[in-house]
């Protein structure tokens, strides 16, 4: 742990992202408490399809604790939060892909949006995803359009008709033969999540794996 870390562990010690009480253990992500309580996701329980993408794993369904807590970590500006978030699922990556990804990426908010909010969640959870697992994180998309939040959208063709060519590759990306990770923060439908993983094919990637912290149920 870097003297800086440490510093902000004691101006800001670090905190249950689902009860919120302070954490005995600093280095422990969830608090003793709600760790048997969350709707954990095990084996193929743990992923979901997305079309142009190998397929997509998440350590927790969208239920109980877990829907406040993402929202808390959207919209409250407390970034720390994305620290615990990071640390289930770079368990979960390993758990399930056992080969190492080249590169670490994520769907990013439109710049609109990143001014409101102030940070990039999905970004802040994917450099640590990256950092925890040794493997190099870095923007490969932008948002080119704004869309409403999915979790506006009730119909599946509403949320593909919403994320389409909302997204595009960053000028002189070439991932040609590499794996990469895709994070994201919650998938629902996966519109979002095909989008950006049919930008990165375009761009010559191998593999996709995409990663959240939770799964809601569709349809
Ligand atoms: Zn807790």
């Amino acid at each position: 742990m870097s003297v800086r870390e440490r510093v902000l562990d004691l101006l800001f010690p670090p905190k249950c992202p689902f009860c919120q009480k302070i954490l005995d253990n600093p280095r422990a992500p969830v608090c003793p408490v709600c760790q048997p309580e969350l709707p954990w996701l095990e084996g193929k329980a743990a992923e979901r399809r997305v079309d142009f993408a190998n397929s997509c794993f998440s350590p927790l369904a969208y239920r109980d604790m877990v829907p406040g807590a993402v929202h808390r970590y959207k919209f409250s500006r407390v970034r720390a939060l994305g620290r615990p978030f990071a640390a289930l699922m770079a368990q979960c990556l390993e758990d399930h892909l056992p080969q190492r990804a080249g590169l670490i990426c994520w769907a990013p908010l439109s710049r609109e949006r990143l001014r409101e909010r102030g940070f990039d969640q999905a970004e802040l959870m994917a450099r640590e995803v990256g950092r925890l697992l040794s493997i190099p994180a870095g923007p490969a998309l932008k948002k080119v359009r704004d869309t409403s939040p999915q979790s506006e959208l009730e119909e599946e063709s509403a949320r593909r008709a919403n994320a389409r060519g909302a997204y595009a590759a960053l000028p002189g990306l070439d991932l040609t033969g590499r794996r990469v990770v895709l994070v994201d923060d919650v998938v629902t439908s996966g519109s979002t999540l095909s989008e950006c993983a049919a930008l990165l094919r375009q761009e010559g990637a191998e593999e996709i794996w995409c990663l959240t912290l939770a799964q809601a149920r569709h349809g």
